[in-house]
């Protein structure tokens, strides 16, 4: 008998990847998906645990289940991901109808726990090993890549795909709960993603993101050779088909010559590189122990100017981080006026429990001034992101068309002739344009003829073909 999933995923690429890892493994035990709650027999939360809203989220999401599950027992109930991981048993006791707890290194054994579930066993809970449990390899292995399923009716679209390259992180930011949640740095074998990336390109894709948290660092031993992210790029840039190549995230210290080498001289390469600075004060970032100085991260930024002037540089900040004076806040304010960034993602501290900032920093910045600093930053950021794009005006760019533009799925217009239709250039810019359904998919030039700070307006470029003008004249 199909039974039906409903999955809701909220959280950063890693969880979108993981959710489409879930369904392709469900699909494959006769699931379907269901569009939404009322139609479903399992629902699935791939839940966040970076920021304390984003948890609250969910928390409110279970609560408004509990009197669901009363008329529905039969329904099951999981949460899956980093909240999984970090919460643990502490789910069940706020939501005591969920029926299944499993982090993210846990996710193959979900449809052997829902069956569980299903054949009256009780709740069922699987997680990692903490990062202090046991012996490091122990640990590694409780944290269980996921990959090489895949399901292309799960993503954002079908020609374009994340492939996962590293999970983990060993950075141990202070603010940060993700090293506790996803466990160790583990490079992937090299093979296996040149084969996820073979299956990838097979499928129509012609986009492909690497992800990982700190991507750049991503390196894989093994038979007496290291692979290196530039190693892998210049491997993937052999797949027909395959035209354009992303990685994100990528950290500062570990933006080395020969990666930005292989972005300047891959085609397939686009240049746009997401590198998080997250604050203009050495004090700040001291306390963040993100391992590198303002002026540190200046002489990336020059080196990536000299290698690859045209490349999109953008940044994530973290606005009122412990003890934050008024004074680190203006170095940040100078760092983005100086560092012309394409955008910036702006975040206000959120203290979480289990990190070595919450044990070691009160987190004194008042939600006021938080909030402040978090507007400054953000106009000062969209005045400069607009200026940037006006390099762009009456310029001619490459577009991959994703889609219809979110205007016209607002208005519901995605299935006429024309319609207001949504692309990205190769250094992720997105412009949007009018033209033909038909066109989603393909790379296509566009005229370029208005600019906004995160959007470019663009035209359809009409090739003359056949005769020469002046012969039909
Ligand atoms: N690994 C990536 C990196 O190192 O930049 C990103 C990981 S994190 C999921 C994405 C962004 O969330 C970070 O760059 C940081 O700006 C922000 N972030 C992480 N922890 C946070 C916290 N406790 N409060 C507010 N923002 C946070
Ligand atoms: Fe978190 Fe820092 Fe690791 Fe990024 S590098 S995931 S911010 S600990």
């Amino acid at each position: 008998m199909t039974r039906r999933l409903y999955i809701e995923t909220v959280g950063c690429q890693m969880n979108v990847l993981d959710s489409e890892m879930v369904v392709a493994d469900l699909r494959k035990r006769g699931y379907e998906l269901a569009a939404d709650l009322a139609a479903a027999d399992v629902i699935l939360f791939n839940t966040c645990s970076v920021r304390e809203q984003a948890e609250n989220k969910t928390y409110s999401a279970l609560g408004r289940l509990r009197s669901f599950k009363q008329r529905h027992p039969e329904k099951i109930i999981g949460v899956m991901g980093c909240m999984a991981q970090k919460d643990q048993q502490l789910v069940f006791s706020r939501a005591p109808y969920v029926d299944l707890v499993v982090g993210p290194g846990q996710l193959a054994r979900i449809p052997d726990l829902i069956e569980a579930v299903g054949h009256g066993k009780g709740r069922q809970m699987a997680v990692s090993l903490g990062r202090t449990d046991g012996p490091v390899a122990e640990i590694r292995r409780s944290h269980e890549t996921f990959d090489p399923l895949r399901d292309p009716t799960m993503r954002p679209t079908p020609f374009q795909a994340y492939l996962r390259i590293q999970i983990g992180c060993d950075k141990f930011c202070t603010y940060c709960i993700v090293p506790m949640t996803r466990g160790p740095e583990q490079g992937r074998p090299p093979e296996q993603i040149l084969a996820e990336a073979r299956v990838l390109a097979d499928q129509g894709c012609k986009e492909i993101t690497l992800i990982g948290q700190t991507v750049n660092s991503y390196k894989h031993a093994s038979g007496g050779r290291t692979t290196r992210l530039s190693d892998l790029l210049y491997s993937l840039s052999e797949i027909g088909g395959v035209q354009r190549l992303k990685f994100v995230t990528n950290y500062p210290k570990d933006m080395t010559d020969d990666l930005l080498h292989a972005v300047r001289d891959l085609p397939q390469c686009s240049p746009y590189l997401h590198v998080p600075v997250q604050s203009g004060s050495n004090a700040v970032l001291a306390r963040m122990k993100r391992g590198y100085t303002v002026e540190d991260y200046r002489e990336m930024l020059g080196r990536i100017r000299a290698t690859i002037p045209h490349a999109a540089v953008t940044s994530d900040f973290i606005v009122g981080f412990c003890g934050e004076t008024e004074a680190d806040f203006q170095q940040t304010y100078e760092l983005v006026k100086e560092s012309r960034f394409k955008n910036s993602f702006i975040f206000k501290y959120s203290e979480r429990p289990g990190t070595k900032g919450a044990e070691l920093y009160a987190d004194d910045v008042p939600f006021e001034v938080k909030n402040r600093r978090n507007n400054e930053l953000l106009e000062l950021q969209n005045r400069l992101s607009e200026q940037d794009n006006q390099q762009f005006l009456g310029r001619r760019v490459e577009v991959l068309v994703e889609g219809a533009s979110d205007r016209a799925k607002h208005r519901g217009e995605d299935a006429g002739e024309s319609v207001q239709l949504m692309g990205r250039t190769p250094d992720d810019r997105i412009v949007v344009f009018d033209g033909q359904p038909r066109l989603i998919g393909q790379i296509i030039p566009l005229a370029i003829y208005d600019v906004a700070a995160h959007t470019l307006f663009g035209a359809v470029v009409t090739e003359h073909v056949g005769p020469p003008l002046s012969v039909l004249a």
